[in-house]
């Protein structure tokens, strides 16, 4: 077997910039290097022009209705930090309680704790077993104070996708902003922010085959008209929300970076399924007492994230150093903690850390899921077979044996 290594599957954490991608912002990096805001001369009006097509295609792939709804931002991170800071201030006269669940990103989960310091009050939801969030929960946590609640499409690390669009009429009905982080759902999930209620919209652009250090933030502009008070002040560009020059070619990279998920659509996500199915299969036909972290279905079908029972973390992670994964362990490695999202729906902390999520990808190919496969056999094998917690494990019949 000839490929590269190691072998990246490590597609929640980040992606490749794609070559249409990459094509479509090469002229703004060079000969079109113009500011959008210099309103004098055509290289100002150039990198304006492109601005706009990319608002355009964003608008067009998230289902909003004006592209003025759609701002500019270096990320989800800033997105998450704009709507949700943004919206709980400019909104407190009418109620300073916040809805948010505990497997949400740092991003959303710190956000909202510096919020509790100025005086709000934040309920984070414990989700289910398999990482979902019910409307259920949600409307028993709803009070008269509740001003905006905060529910992500699909979960870094198990994938597991939120009932976004039931959250979304739980959300009007009841008259409180929903903003939903779809960092790991924008291209995987069918998202549409009229349809499914969302008032307002984190991307990212390193998520999608876009560059890192660029993302969009849709804000609802009509049912209800959402305000929100800036973060950032000096310039007044995107409306007043988001001060700076703007990022042309980054930006120009998420609009092509949009228009390639409209065109690759349902071939691209059969494909890639396909792959993610034949991994799980593979390794869970030849480890049955593995547990799958997320939800079986309703999940992104890139991801999949398993628990070793009698393994360590680290000791799997060098096992498996010629894939480029990732791990339960790995994340919080100074505090010994597991992930805070395995913990969260219930994992003990040694099957937290004991973990590995892989992504698979636009550029995944066949012979590297086989890769994958026979590394994955041989490293928890071997790992098994020296292990004194294992060998207890069949002794007690705990276990299957490992030799079969
Ligand atoms: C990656 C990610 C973020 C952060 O996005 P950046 O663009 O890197 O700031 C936020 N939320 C989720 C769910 C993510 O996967």
């Amino acid at each position: 077997m000839t490929v590269k290594t190691p072998v990246y599957l490590d597609y929640h954490a980040t992606t490749p910039v794609d070559p249409q991608v990459l094509k479509a912002m090469l002229p703004y990096l060079k000969e079109d290097f113009g500011n959008s805001h210099s309103t004098t001369h055509a290289f100002g009006w150039k990198a304006e022009k492109a601005i706009a097509i990319a608002r355009e295609q964003i608008r067009k792939t998230i289902g909003a209705e004006n592209c003025r709804e759609v701002i500019f931002t270096s990320g989800a991170t800033e997105s998450n930090n704009l709507s949700i800071v943004g919206a709980a201030r400019a909104n407190r006269s009418r109620g300073r309680h916040i809805l948010t669940s505990a497997t949400e990103h740092k991003a959303v989960l710190d956000t909202v704790k510096h919020l509790e310091a100025e005086g709000f009050a934040v309920t984070v939801l414990t989700p289910d077993e398999f990482g979902q969030i019910t409307v259920k929960q949600i409307e028993d946590a709803i009070q008269p104070e509740t001003i905006l609640m905060s529910f992500m499409a699909a979960n870094n690390e198990i994938g597991t996708q939120n009932p976004i669009h039931e959250i979304g009429a739980l959300a009007k009905k009841q008259e409180i902003l929903f903003h939903c982080d779809a960092a790991q759902g924008l291209g995987k999930m069918d998202i549409d922010v009229e349809r499914d209620g969302i008032d307002l919209m984190s991307i990212s652009g390193h998520k999608v085959y876009a560059p890192k250090g660029v993302g969009a933030l849709y804000i609802r502009r009509k049912n209800p008209r959402v305000k929100l008070e800036p973060l950032s002040f000096g310039g007044g560009h995107e409306h007043g929300m988001r001060s700076g020059t703007m990022n042309t070619p980054g930006i120009v990279g998420l609009g092509k970076a949009c228009a390639l998920i409209d065109e690759l659509g349902v071939a691209e996500k059969e494909r890639i399924r396909k792959m993610r199915d034949r991994l799980e299969k593979a390794i869970r036909e030849a480890f049955p007492d593995l547990l799958l972290n997320g939800h079986p279905e309703e999940r992104l079908y890139n991801n999949l994230n398993v628990s070793v029972p009698y393994v360590e973390g680290e000791s799997l992670l060098l096992g498996l150093r010629d894939l480029a994964i990732s791990s339960g362990s790995a994340c919080n490695s100074e505090s010994m903690e597991g992930s805070y999202v395995l913990r969260a729906i219930g994992r003990s902390n040694d099957l937290a850390r004991a973990s590995i999520r892989f992504g698979l990808g636009r550029f995944t190919t066949e012979e590297e899921v086989d890769f994958a496969i026979e590394k994955v056999y041989h490293a928890i094998r071997h790992l098994r077979a020296n292990s004194p917690l294992y060998a207890l494990a069949v002794k007690n019949g705990e276990a299957p044996p490992v030799d079969a």
